[in-house]
């Protein structure tokens, strides 16, 4: 490669000035001989006594390098494979040249929240994993780029946003996850005025209230809602639809309502000892430790207890997430305990990874039978029973049966549940009163195209609709929505006239 020096654009007067970097164009023969660049990450041994991010992110110069390696296939596959169809090789383009604002504005066409895809996609089964240079080595590192360039824009560039002649209408989003937040987004674009009721205390779903802090910093969603406040867009928080406020209220206030309250109801786990002290779910959990206090309810504001050895009972993500956040709550031992072995797993390989490299440790195929409590009815030891696998279930997956006589118990001071999610049972009641069509304990019935009910006006995406899935999915379903509201709300506005 020949040594020059490249300045990088940049929106201020200040000019980078980048030594030893290749000049774009280079052809594909020469990208494929570039190195992949790793992204510097907390060490492990580090990383385990801090809720930081643990990704420390690219800096401009190993950024630039690692989009050279993109080839810029024709047909790119990582586009196809991205929920959101984001323009990846042209985004990949700009930030090989340097030109971070405009690879910024390239995932600004089709994203709502580069800067939290970029951290939490699961990239490897998504763009990365359709990567051709994927088959024989590592991939460019899509989300790591995004990520970047999304921070460069947000600490860099200008917020610029003129506001469309209003339209009159009004819209009501129920719930302020990424798809609350996303059709938020598009809404006030299109000149709509747009409320978003919100039960916690600070909008932002799960992106506040579940995923952790070393995966995704505060600051990051702050700044979207910041964003967001500043296009217009007005945040109800601590008002629950159809408990403070019913949800007939909003169909009569508003010309249209989108509902995208999630699906955060903890599956439970029907065992003796269950309602043991120190056992937890997953979302008090998470909650307590890593959600400020004074943006919790105040039902969240006591301390966590955390033992020594902290058992987490589930196989996903969410189970990987409380257990890493365990070891930095202090324990000595954080142990997941799945019922089938790391093969059926749901979760990110990577991030099982990142579990594994911080001393999580795994017991599979066995599941617990009952918590056995101290005098004080705090949980002292758990007794399990080992599984074998059978013949595949519905999900596909070969579904975990008992081994007579193999109970053994272990002991315990603090249980993470963490086995998965419904949707809140409200929504089956309501929709019964209503007429607004549920399926599968409560999921809202919807057109996949437009996000429609069976109420007219009344539209859903998000995990409220398919159940506990992805913020990119959540985003894309939000953004049809969008779409079709909009028609929507025209069309009622000419039949008017
Ligand atoms: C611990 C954890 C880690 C995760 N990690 C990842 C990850 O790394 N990558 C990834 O892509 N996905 C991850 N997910 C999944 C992802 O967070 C969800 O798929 C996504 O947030 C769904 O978005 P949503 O907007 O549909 O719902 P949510 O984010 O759940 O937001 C719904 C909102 O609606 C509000 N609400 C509910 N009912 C009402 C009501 N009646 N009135 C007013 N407001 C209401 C809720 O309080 C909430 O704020 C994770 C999930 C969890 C639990």
């Amino acid at each position: 490669m020949n040594a020059s020096v490249l300045p990088i654009k940049q929106d201020s007067q200040e000019v980078i000035m980048v030594q030893t970097m290749p000049r774009e164009p280079l052809d594909r023969k020469a990208r494929m001989k570039i190195p992949h660049q790793p992204v510097p990450m907390q060490p492990p041994e580090q990383r385990i006594h801090n809720f930081e991010e643990v990704c420390l992110g690219y800096d401009a110069q190993t950024a630039m390098i690692e989009a050279m390696r993109c080839l810029r296939c024709p047909q790119p596959k990582c586009s196809q494979a991205c929920p959101l169809h984001n323009d990846i090789p042209r985004a990949m383009k700009f930030i090989a040249e340097g030109d971070f604002l405009a690879a910024a504005a390239v995932y600004e066409e089709t994203s709502n929240l580069p800067q939290i895809c970029g951290r939490v996609c699961p990239q490897e089964r998504l763009c990365e994993g359709a990567c051709v240079r994927s088959k024989r080595e590592e991939p460019v590192a899509l989300g790591k780029l995004e990520a970047f360039v999304s921070d460069y824009k947000r600490e860099h560039g200008t917020f610029t946003f003129t506001p469309p002649p209003p339209t009159g209408r009004k819209v009501a989003v129920i719930g302020s996850g990424p798809a609350g937040l996303s059709a938020a987004d598009e809404l006030v674009k299109r000149g709509h005025a747009v409320t978003i009721f919100e039960r916690w205390p600070y909008p932002g779903g799960l992106l506040v209230y579940g995923i952790p802090r070393f995966k995704l910093p505060l600051r990051v969603v702050e700044a979207k809602i910041e964003e967001l406040k500043q296009k217009g867009v007005q945040f109800r928080c601590n008002t629950c639809v159809g408990k403070d406020m019913p949800f007939e209220e909003l169909l009569e206030n508003f010309d249209a309502v989108f509902i995208a309250v999630g699906a955060n109801y903890p599956v439970p786990l029907k065992v003796p000892g269950a309602d043991l002290k120190g056992i937890y779910t997953a979302n008090d959990w998470l909650v307590r430790s890593h959600v400020p206090p004074e943006l919790r309810p105040e039902t969240l504001r006591t301390p966590l207890e955390v033992g020594k050895h902290v058992a987490v009972i589930g196989g996903g993500d969410t189970a990987m997430d409380c257990a890493r956040t365990a070891l930095r709550l202090g324990c000595e031992t954080s142990t997941i305990y799945y019922r089938r072995t790391e093969v059926e797993m749901p979760g990110n390989k990577r991030e099982r990874a990142l579990a594994a490299e911080e001393g999580v440790r795994f017991e599979y195929l066995v599941a617990p039978v009952r918590f056995i409590g101290n005098d004080e009815g705090h949980v002292k030891a758990m007794e399990l029973i080992r599984m074998e696998l059978g013949e595949p279930d519905e999900s596909g997956r070969r579904r975990p049966i008992p081994i007579e006589g193999s109970e053994f118990t272990v002991p315990i001071d603090t249980v993470v549940l963490a086995l998965g999610y419904w949707p809140e049972p409200m929504w089956e009641e309501l929709g019964k009163k209503l007429g607004l069509e549920t399926h599968d304990w409560g999921l809202l019935t919807v057109d996949p195209e437009t996000g429609a009910t069976s109420l007219p006006g009344v539209f859903a995406g998000g995990d409220a609709v398919v159940g506990p899935d992805l913020v990119s999915t959540a985003m894309a379903s939000a953004r049809r929505a969008a779409v079709a509201i909009d028609q929507y709300l025209a069309e009622k506005a000419s039949v008017a006239a």
